[in-house]
């Protein structure tokens, strides 16, 4: 049987048991945006870590360096602001080929190092290896949350209303604009900047964990298709996903009139988003969004509801329906990857 049979998921579904059980007290591993180890005075840290390989996350030609060192460490921060907490430290491996181009390591680690700034992470250590090929990125980060207010993809509750905290679709329209050679207009360039230089919701992310009506929390990389799936496995519940009700920007809307896009599925399964899904105590919702309005300016996107079934389900303006693709799978089919 080959990996493209069982995907991603369901090999990190088998690898995981091997290695869940026996886990010191208050240590959480695999199953969750970030580990969880015990720290001091009522903190945890969180650590994470994502991989980024040419030609499966990013094409050389199509990504300044400058772009792609900050979108490594973006990604790694998204999943820290998945369950509420600020960044600390940061570790960066780097197989490169000997070829390549000092000027581009130079901003590359420009880019990291913008962004690594701006959020306080320092950077550690890590390691460097030549590749034959391929440019292949590893970034780990540790970081600090209050341990009661850690958000997990495992609590979330049957009646819980599933909420976002941005756009959806706009970095897998960006990545298309730059696959299909698209004009960079006004239209265009703010999707491609949402999928080169995605901006991890760590503000965001650490006011939720501070709000009892959040139930549980993940960030968004792969498409709320898939995604929401995570928060169900974990939660052991099932998922209503009104199409009609995710949110998606004007840019997108025009883009995707003008070069005949399906809106709805770039909106639910391209990925890329990093912003944070969230389901909220039903009865809590009104308030919390009033607050959180006020906080951000913006208000959260309520776009289904948390259920007691196994199951996820669309439905377009209240009628069932079904999603022509879905979200991403580093082994399945993709889409517009
Ligand atoms: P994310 O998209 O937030 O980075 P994933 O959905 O990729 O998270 O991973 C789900 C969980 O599986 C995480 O807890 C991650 O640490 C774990 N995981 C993924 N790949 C491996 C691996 N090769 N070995 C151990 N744990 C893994
Ligand atoms: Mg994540």
């Amino acid at each position: 049987m080959k990996l493209s049979e069982i995907g991603e998921f369901e090999f990190i579904r088998r690898l995981a048991p091997r290695f869940s059980q026996n886990l010191p007290k208050n240590v959480e591993g695999i199953g969750d945006d970030c580990a969880i180890l015990p720290y001091k005075d009522g903190l945890s840290l969180l650590v994470t870590t994502d991989l980024l390989n040419e030609n499966i996350h990013f094409i050389r030609d199509k990504i300044n360096p400058g772009d792609l060192g900050y979108k490594s460490l973006a990604v790694n921060l998204s999943d820290i602001a998945a369950m509420g907490g600020s960044p600390l430290y940061a570790f960066l491996s780097l197989g490169l080929p000997s070829d390549l181009n000092l000027e581009w390591c130079e901003g590359f680690l420009e880019g990291f190092h913008q962004l690594a700034k701006q959020e306080k992470v320092l950077l550690l250590g890590g390691d460097t290896t030549r590749s034959i090929n391929d440019i292949i990125i590893n970034v780990v980060i540790i970081g600090e949350i209050e341990t009661t207010k850690i958000k997990r993809r495992s609590t979330a509750k049957p009646g819980d209303l599933i909420c976002c905290t941005g756009y959806l679709g706009s970095s897998g329209a960006g990545l298309k604009a730059l696959l299909d050679r698209l004009p960079l207009d006004n239209e265009t360039l703010p999707l491609l900047r949402e999928h080169l230089r995605p901006r991890p919701h760590l503000e965001e992310g650490r006011w939720l964990a501070s709000q009892k009506s959040v139930h549980a929390m993940m960030d968004v990389s792969d498409g709320i298709d898939s995604d929401i799936q995570r928060i169900m496995e974990q939660s052991g519940c099932g998922a209503i996903i009104h199409l009609d009700r995710l949110p998606i920007s004007q840019s997108l809307l025009h883009v995707a009139e003008t070069y005949g896009w399906n809106v709805l599925e770039l909106a639910a399964a391209s990925g890329e988003d990093y912003c944070l899904l969230l389901t909220v105590d039903r009865d809590g919702y009104e308030q919390l969004n009033q607050r959180y309005s006020k906080q951000f300016t913006t208000s959260l996107f309520q776009i289904g509801e948390v259920t007691a079934t196994s199951s996820l389900q669309y439905l377009y303006h209240s009628k069932p329906t079904v999603l022509p693709k879905s979200g991403f799978d580093h082994f399945k089919k993709k889409l517009a990857h």
